[in-house]
């Protein structure tokens, strides 16, 4: 059974659809690149499987339950989403341990001692041990950008969903964020991704799907995609961003 099922999704904007009919299906451990020109609907595909925006038409099912249901309860939905996006978004005011530890506690009831263990665990699995106790300020931005990342891992969603998680970095510090996406894919992590880093996308991805002015023109193993495109307009794109 698929984790993510998206049937026909519609998005309209003051009249202009900016997803057309989008049919999507994720299976577990699937990683999922959406890639197109900016513009092309792929961050507003994410923000309506993680309810920021209502759909227009069509359905989203996580697990099998249609989220789009206007009676769903947005907050459990969520529980089960983890979201990493451009901009950190991590609290300034607060340290390392208690950014990762605060959806844990408040969303999850989960005990603080619990929370800081689990915490402390994702911290020395992704090489960050040694800043539990420093403020995001503190950190540069390819290290904000993990510790991001590890406070969406911390409630064990189902679905990763990363929009653009390296867009705001300095080259250097990239790799190190695409490092603990591929080791999630190795921990068998189930990801929604976009990114610019096509290198990365075609060796990370299972599938590959190409939007084109909201249309999900094309779809396929990252390989197939990135060799023998079948429409021109696949191709015209990745000529432009390789
Ligand atoms: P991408 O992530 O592929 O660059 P987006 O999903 O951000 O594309 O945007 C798709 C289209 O939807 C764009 O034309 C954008 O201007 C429009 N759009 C996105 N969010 C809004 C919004 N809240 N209100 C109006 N238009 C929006
Ligand atoms: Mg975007």
């Amino acid at each position: 059974m698929s984790i993510l099922t998206i049937d026909g999704v519609w998005k309209n904007f003051r009249g202009h659809s900016v997803l057309r009919g989008i049919d999507l299906e994720v299976h577990p451990h699937e990683v999922v690149s959406l890639i197109g020109a900016s513009g092309s609907g792929k961050s507003t595909l994410l923000r309506c499987v993680n309810l920021l925006e209502t759909v227009d038409d069509g359905t989203i099912r996580l697990d099998g339950e249609d989220i789009t249901d206007p009676r769903v309860n947005v907050d459990d939905v969520r529980k089960r989403l983890g979201i990493a996006f451009q901009a950190f978004n991590l609290f300034p005011h607060m340290t390392v341990l208690d950014n990762i530890t605060l959806a844990p506690r408040r969303v999850h009831k989960v005990a603080k001692k619990q929370a800081e263990e689990q915490a402390h665990d994702l911290l020395v699995r992704f090489g960050l041990a040694d800043k539990a106790r420093a403020y995001p300020d503190q950190l540069s931005g390819g290290q904000q950008q993990r510790v991001a990342i590890i406070r969406a891992l911390a409630t064990q969603p189902r679905l990763m969903l990363l929009d653009e998680v390296t867009s705001a970095l300095d080259p250097e510090l990239v790799v190190e964020v695409l490092e603990i996406i591929r080791e999630l894919k190795e921990s068998g992590m189930t990801m929604i991704l976009t990114t610019h880093e096509m290198g990365f996308c075609r060796e990370i991805s299972d599938t590959v799907c190409f939007l084109d002015g909201g249309v999900l023109l094309e779809k396929g193993p990252a390989e197939k995609i990135f060799t023998e495109p079948e429409h021109a307009r696949t191709r015209e794109f990745l000529r432009s961003v390789l």
